[in-house]
Formats: C-alpha cells, sequence, structure tokens
C-alpha cells in the first residue's frame, strides 16, 4: 500500500487528510499526518480569541477528533529528504527517526516574517498562533488589572498603551478587536477613563488592508480614530528597545504590549531542509495541479499547497502571478489535492487549481466589519454580522460550529469572559510556595559539626554564684548573660 505523508496538519493539511479519508478505497492509501501541534487552528479566529470573544479551545479542532482514519504523529518533521523518500520526524520525546513515504504532501504553512529592528525580537509577540491570541489576551487584561492601581504617570501610561506592527489583514482586525476589548472593560475597571487607553498601529505603506478597496481602506481609519485607535501610515519602527516604540517620524512613546503582523514567509523549518525546488521567495515551487515541480517537470510524488507553496493564480488576482497566502486557497487547494492525489494513484488525470476570490470580510470589534467583494462593499453592522456568518460556517465540523456560534449566543447575554489567567504560565508557583518538603537526608546531617548537632539541653534559669546573687539583690547588677 502507496504510504502518503502530510508535514503539517493546519489549514491544508488537515482538509487534505479529511478529504483523502473520504476518497480513498479500502487499502488504497496509508495516510500519515505529522504536526507538532495536536489540533489545526482556525488563524481568522485569533483577533476575537485576543480580545475574550471567543473561547481559546473553540477555535481550534482536534486531529484525533475529527480524522479517523488517518495516523496522526504530534512531532515535528525536521527534514524531507525526497531523493531518498525518507523525512526526518522529530518527537517532543526520544530520538529522530526516519519515515519512508511513497508520497509527501507538504503543507506546513508561514510563520511571522520580522526585520531586524531593535527590540522587535525580545518585546514583541506574533498572532499566528492560538498561544499568541490568549498572551495577548491576557496581558490587556493583566495590564488593566495592574493600572487601575497606580496613579496617573508613565508606568500607567506604558500599561496602556497598546501598539500593533502593520496594517494587513490580521493587524487591524487584532488592532480593532482590542480597542473594542479595552472598551467593554472600562465599565469593569472605573479607576480607568477611556481617554487612558491609547492604541496606535504603524503601517510602512500608504495606506491599510491592500485586500479591500482605497475608500473602505480609509472608512476603517476613519473609525477606528473615531473610536480612540491611531493608524499611523506611511511610518516605520525603527526600535522596540525594551518596549520604548521608536517611530520613523520622530515620534515616540513606551508600550508594554507590541503585536507584529507585518507579513510571514514560508515555514523555514522545512523550506530550509528540503532538496524539493523552492523559488526565489522562499516557497515550495508548486504546479497549477499542485504537484510539486514546474509545468515542465513534475517532481514525481510530491505534493504542496497553502502559505508554504508559490502556486500559480490561473485566475490573473493574485500578487506577482501567485496565489495570495490565505485560508481560502489554503482549504481549498487542500481539498482539490485530495482529488488529484487520488486521480494519480488511479492512473487519472488531474485537475488545475483555479480560484477567483470571494472577497474579504473583517471583524472589526463587536458590532463593526467591514465587507468588499469587487467593488461592493458594505460597512458597519451588517459587515459583521456577515463576517461572524461566513467564518461561523467555514470553521470546520459542526461540533466546532456550535461550540464558536453558541459561545457568540451566550456574549450577547452574559458579556465577555474577563478573567486574565496569565498564571497559568507558572501553574506550581503557589503549591510550590507552600508545600511541605522532607527533612534533609542522614547522610547530610552527619557533615554538621558536632557541636552544632549536640542535641540542646532543656532551657533552664541560669544558676547565679553567692557574689552574682549578692550583686542583684543589691542593686549593682549590670551585665546578665542571655
Ligand atoms: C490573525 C490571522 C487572521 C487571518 N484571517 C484570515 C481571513 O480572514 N481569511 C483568510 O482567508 N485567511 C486568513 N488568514 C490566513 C490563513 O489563516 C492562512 O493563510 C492559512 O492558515 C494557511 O493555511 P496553511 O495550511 O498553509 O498553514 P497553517 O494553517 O498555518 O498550518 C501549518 C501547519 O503546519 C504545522 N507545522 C509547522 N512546522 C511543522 C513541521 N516542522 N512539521 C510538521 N508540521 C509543521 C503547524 O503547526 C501548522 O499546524 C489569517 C491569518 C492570521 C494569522
Amino acid at each position: 500500500m502507496p504510504k502518503i505523508l502530510i508535514v503539517g496538519g493546519g489549514y491544508a493539511g488537515f482538509y487534505t487528510a479529511w478529504k483523502l479519508e473520504k476518497w480513498l478505497r479500502p487499502g488504497e492509501a496509508e495516510v500519515t499526518m505529522v504536526d507538532p501541534l495536536p489540533y489545526m487552528t482556525y488563524q481568522p479566529f485569533l483577533p476575537e480569541v485576543a480580545a475574550g470573544s471567543i473561547d481559546p479551545r473553540h477555535s481550534v479542532v482536534a486531529h484525533r477528533a475529527h480524522l479517523k482514519k488517518t495516523s496522526v504523529l504530534t512531532a515535528k518533521v525536521t527534514h524531507v529528504n525526497h531523493a531518498a523518500k525518507t523525512a526526518t520526524i522529530t518527537p517532543p520525546v526520544g530520538e529522530p527517526w526516519e519515515f519512508a513515504y511513497d508520497i509527501v504532501v507538504v503543507t506546513a504553512g508561514a510563520v511571522s516574517r520580522t526585520f531586524p529592528i531593535p527590540g522587535v525580537a525580545d518585546q514583541a509577540i506574533g498572532l499566528k498562533t492560538i498561544e499568541e491570541a490568549v498572551a495577548i489576551r491576557d496581558k490587556v487584561l493583566t495590564n488593566f488589572d495592574k493600572a487601575a492601581q497606580l496613579p496617573a504617570g508613565p508606568e500607567r501610561d506604558r500599561l496602556l498603551t497598546f501598539v500593533v506592527i502593520g496594517g494587513g489583514f490580521a493587524g487591524i482586525e487584532v488592532f480593532a478587536e482590542l480597542r473594542s476589548f479595552a472598551s467593554s472593560l472600562l465599565t469593569k475597571y472605573p479607576e480607568i477613563a477611556f481617554e487612558d487607553t491609547h492604541f496606535h498601529l504603524i503601517e510602512a505603506m500608504g495606506r491599510i488592508m491592500p485586500e479591500v478597496s482605497e475608500s473602505t481602506a480609509l472608512w476603517v481609519i476613519k473609525n477606528l480614530a473615531e473610536r480612540g485607535a491611531e493608524v499611523h501610515l506611511n511610518t516605520q519602527l525603527t526600535s522596540a528597545v525594551d518596549g520604548v516604540i521608536e517611530l520613523s517620524t520622530g515620534e515616540s512613546f513606551e508600550s508594554d504590549l507590541i503585536v507584529w503582523t507585518a507579513g510571514v514567509m514560508a515555514n523555514p523549518g522545512i523550506v530550509r531542509n528540503t532538496d524539493l525546488p523552492i523559488e526565489e521567495r522562499g516557497r515550495l515551487k508548486v504546479r497549477t495541479d499542485l504537484r510539486v515541480g514546474t509545468e515542465d517537470e513534475i517532481i514525481e510524488g510530491a505534493w504542496g499547497a497553502g502559505d508554504i507553496t508559490a502556486v500559480p493564480d490561473l485566475s490573473g488576482g493574485g500578487v506577482g502571478g501567485f496565489c495570495v497566502p490565505n485560508a481560502q486557497h489554503a482549504v481549498r487547494q487542500g481539498k482539490l489535492m485530495a482529488k488529484n492525489i487520488v486521480a494519480v494513484l488511479r492512473g487519472e488525470g488531474t485537475v488545475e487549481y483555479n480560484h477567483k476570490n470571494l472577497g474579504a470580510v473583517a471583524g472589526l470589534g463587536v458590532g463593526i466589519g467591514a465587507f468588499q467583494s469587487g467593488k461592493f462593499a458594505i460597512k458597519g453592522f451588517p459587515a459583521w454580522v456577515a463576517h461572524r456568518g461566513y467564518h461561523g460556517l467555514a470553521m470546520p465540523s459542526w461540533e466546532r460550529k456550535i461550540r464558536v456560534v453558541g459561545g457568540w449566543v451566550l456574549n450577547v447575554f452574559l458579556g465577555r469572559d474577563i478573567v486574565s489567567i496569565e498564571a497559568v504560565q507558572t501553574p506550581r508557583a503557589v503549591f510550590e510556595q507552600f508545600a511541605s518538603r522532607p527533612k534533609p537526608p542522614v547522610a547530610a546531617t552527619a557533615a554538621v559539626p558536632a557541636e552544632v548537632k549536640a542535641p540542646r539541653a532543656p532551657r533552664k534559669a541560669p544558676v547565679k554564684t553567692p557574689v552574682e546573687v549578692a550583686a542583684a539583690e543589691s542593686g549593682t547588677e549590670s551585665v546578665v548573660a542571655p
């Protein structure tokens, strides 16, 4: 039986495995999916997780709960040697080992792309994982808790100043969601006024959200400004050392939360550790039928999809002729790739990937959104309903859809959950502080000097000499031994 190895169980990998389970006949192939995480992350929900509108666990999809016929390995692929058709699997415990495959499917996604700006690597946080979204949410809440007890001054300003770098879709969404979150918190924190909270988004280009029209982008900037959130266009971050933000405009202020969303790059952990062909921008070279290679040369037994790949965009809408890295493409490519893999196994022809962008819909905080499809745009509340409607339906599996939509409905009646569980980072701290520890072992006691070890005699009143007694009685005793 041919062995299919899927590297990465995110959007593209998860959908490939899911559809292979559906379309492969029993005994036709054996599928293994490897991912260091036991779940697929629905990344479009990360801004709402950071803003406390979606429970973090609801926005991830457990591999083992939904993939019934796929072998799931929670481990990292650290090398793909396609010449030998082996991949190195590095598990969380134990030694790396070689997996021999017949077909490899590379869907290891992308990571945050940063620039060597001083302080960014040490101070900023990305927004590609559920862990980052949870940490951002907890940070906002913890900072409110701290600031509520401080008098006005630089430390309080620093805690209540929130910065996002990058005005793409993800950046604007998290910026707007955090503004909405902070505003909703004010009713619970009477010590903090609206004017005490500061929101800055830094964008190097002259506009935000290239996926929407200029007029929609301008509406978003105006809407954010009205809500007390400032977008700095044509501005670059020059330093973030110790949380001191320095901008190319000369402006400077301090911030305790810097969210970096200025672009992504193909997962270096895979593209730098494989003999598969990589194009000049560091992505895996993939054909229109999602086989690795070029239109003239097929790399037999290798497939790829999603953010890690450069798939030619036949609709003509792609940047530089390639599909942009988004979930719309990753999901559809995953599904088509499963179909094409099955077709090749059966000696049939493949189908080319051709998807015309459906448009873009952004959630900008509770009750506000922006939608754009071609020249058609909707803004404000109806767009927010469209955002929740679209993503509520796009979330894989009914089980997850019900959890997410159920959470939204509960929030309408009960409000967002506003508890920071930042202490989860040090879960043993209190237990350790008060935990009883065994007495030092006998061997350690033996090493202690004899005079310290000797048992103490019961404390008695010191026996006084007759001279001392006489002195005491006559009132001349000046020194009493302890
Ligand atoms: C905040 C945010 C909001 C977004 N909003 C939208 C939106 O509204 N609409 C839209 O279309 N797109 C959106 N996107 C983009 C979309 O989520 C991505 O394009 C999509 O997730 C790409 O899918 P993928 O399968 O290529 O990668 P991913 O979904 O990132 O999956 C990659 C998988 O590979 C795994 N992996 C990594 N390294 C290894 C390794 N060494 N070995 C094995 N596995 C590995 C990872 O753990 C991960 O599970 C958003 C992204 C973000 C960050």
